[in-house]
Parts: structure tokens; sequence; C-alpha cells
């Protein structure tokens, strides 16, 4: 079997290469945790609780002959599909809501070899209820956001008899009183495709609370780098490794808290207007640095991660290092950012 083994007192997580795996979804690791769970001789009363990081069906559609995935006409997103009652795919975007069709064919090349790709919720729920005839609960992180949907979340979890919980998150506080036997990760590389530099940071932090904060003995961590600093040292249980690493990195690069960070961003829905704003305020930028001679702080622009959202245009310019709050003072004095149309965020925890 394809795993490592990391035991802390009466905890086990199970650490799986999904490189390695035939079936790139579902391990076989995690299968004999179902079968045994669920089937089993001692399966009765048994609680698993399954971490699927998509909502709806999946991720979105793909031409198995381009390669052409369809995007949100007025956001720079993948559309994301997810099944009707009636048994349909139906797409939505999942930032502006704006809904799609199932297409026939393809927009780009005109085959009909398209295909859903990446699973979400509903789809692990179908595959569970094909395999082990039993019914999940799905539980989207959308609907509990508030104290009051907390506490009608949890009722709604204790009133449920279902052996098996699908979540698009998880809880920051455990549930009291409830106990499960297994938790699947089933891509625990759920922040590490962010380009931000605090990807680690959360990544660590999810698995890390996950293991220590819920009442479970047993965890399948399912992953594609399964040499990631993040995802060993929170499987190793080991803060002070971890954060020894990172900031390492930091320091190096003078991301917070080593350095200060700012980030500005300006949106227009005419891209020629956006590249021209941003550009100037960029030359503006560069000639005041020079001018107070402040080098040790680095000023670039850059898409951030969704470049189109709701019809706008999105670019940043970030600027990093030791002097950026006072330099930002500076600039303050001497350009007239709202008049200009930047939101800036001059405290800013990520880049994207
Ligand atoms: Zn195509
Ligand atoms: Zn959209």
């Amino acid at each position: 079997m394809n795993y490592e083994q990391f035991t802390h007192w009466d905890k086990r997580i199970f650490l799986v290469d999904m490189t390695k795996e035939l079936d790139h979804n579902f391990s076989e690791l995690m299968k004999r945790g179902l079968a045994k769970y669920l089937q089993g001789p001692s399966s009765k009363g048994k609680k698993i609780w399954i971490i699927v990081n998509k909502k709806g069906f999946s991720n979105g559609v793909i031409c198995y002959d381009c390669g052409h995935i369809p995007q949100c006409k007025r956001c720079s997103v993948p559309i994301s599909f997810h099944k009707t009652p009636a048994g349909t795919l139906m797409g939505m975007c999942h930032i502006c809501k704006m809904q799609y069709l199932y297409p026939e064919i393809c927009e780009e090349c005109g085959t009909s070899k398209i295909a859903p790709y990446g699973m979400g919720t509903q789809q692990v729920a179908e595959w569970i209820e094909q395999e082990y005839h039993v019914k999940p609960l799905i539980i989207e992180s959308e609907t509990v956001n508030s104290p009051g949907k907390v506490k009608r979340m949890l009722e709604q979890i204790q009133g449920n008899d279902s052996h098996i919980l699908i979540w698009t998150a998880l809880l920051a506080q455990p549930i009291r009183d409830y106990t499960f036997d297994l938790l699947i990760f089933l891509n625990a590389d759920l922040w590490l495709n962010i380009p931000d530099y605090n990807v680690n940071e959360r990544n660590f932090q999810l698995l890390y609370e996950a293991f220590t904060k819920h009442s479970c003995n047993n965890f399948v961590v399912q992953s594609m780098k399964v040499d990631q600093f993040s995802l060993r040292f929170a499987c190793k249980l080991d803060k002070e490794g971890f954060y020894e690493q990172e900031y390492a990195f930091r320091k190096q690069f003078l991301y917070p808290p080593f350095g200060e960070l700012c980030v500005i961003l300006y949106k227009d829905e005419i891209e020629s207007k956006m590249f021209k704003k941003v550009d100037s305020l960029y030359q503006e930028l560069l000639y005041l640095q020079q001018k107070y001679d402040m080098q040790e702080m680095e000023i670039y622009a850059t898409p951030p991660m969704i470049y189109k959202m709701f019809g706008k245009y999105r670019y940043n310019i970030i600027l990093k290092g030791k002097e950026v709050r006072n330099f930002m003072d500076i600039v303050y004095t001497k350009l007239n950012f709202y008049k200009k149309g930047f939101k800036i965020d001059r405290m800013a925890e990520s880049i994207v």
C-alpha cells in the first residue's frame, strides 16, 4: 500500500502520494478506510468526514481535443458545474453567479470531446453512493458564515444519521460531543496552487488544526506534492520546524514580518485604459523611490490571480521591503490616489 504513516499518541496520520495511485481521485487506502468504516463488522455508529475543496459537481469542463476550458464571460475563472435535482449539469460562475448551459461542443475547436474535470462535493457523494450504498450529507462552507448558521448546521449534522459528511472547508472549532473515526483530505494541496507568499502557512495551519483540534484518531491525507514542507511539518505536528523554514524564506525575500507589504489595485472595464493608468502610477512611484533614495524596497506591477471580475480588468502594483510605510507617507502627500481610483491596502497580508 502506498502511504507514509505519522503516529502521535493515539492519532495516526497517513500521507498518500497521489502521483503513485492508479485512481488519481481516490487512493487504495481511502477506499480501504471507507469499506472498513461503512461496511465492515465494526462499522456501526462510525463517522467519516471528507474535505473536498470544490462545491458542486466539477471544477469545470475541459475539451479533451484542444485543451480549452470555458471561462465566465465577465470573470477570468473557469465555469464550474453542478447537478440539478433533474440530473442535468448546469454551469455557474462562482464569482458573479452568472449561469451557463453545459456546452455540447467546444467553442474553440468545434469538437464534442468535452468532459468535466476536478471533483466537486456532488461527484464525490455520487461515487460514494454507487460504491458503498450510503448517502453522504454534503455541507458547503458558504452556508456557515455566521454564528446562527453554524448553530443550524450543527443541528443538521446532529440530527442526521448519515455516516459520512462531505465538507468544502474545515470548521474553525471542533463540534462538541462529536467524534469522527476517519477524516480524509481528498486533495491536501488546497492552498498550494495560489501564487501568494503565505500559502505555505495557510496550508500548514489548515492541516495542523484539523489534526490537533478535532476529535478524530485517523487521518488520510491525499496529495500530489508529498515532499512539500508545509505538508510534512503538519503531518509531524512540528510547528517550530515549520516556522523556522517559513521565516527563513520570508526573511530572505523581505516578506512580512521582516518587510512591509502594500498592494495597490486598479480596476477598469476597458483593458487599455487600465494599463495606461497603472503604468503612469508605476512610473511616478519609481520616480519618487529614486528621488527619496529608498532602494531597499521593491516595486512591481503584476496581474492578480483573477485578472477579470464582474466585467472589470484588474492589476496590482506591489511594494515590498523595509521602508514601504515611510515611502507611502511621502506618496500620499505627493499624489492624489482617491481621485485616480486606486484601492490601497497599506498593511496587505496577501499579494493576490
Ligand atoms: Zn476544443
Ligand atoms: Zn463571472
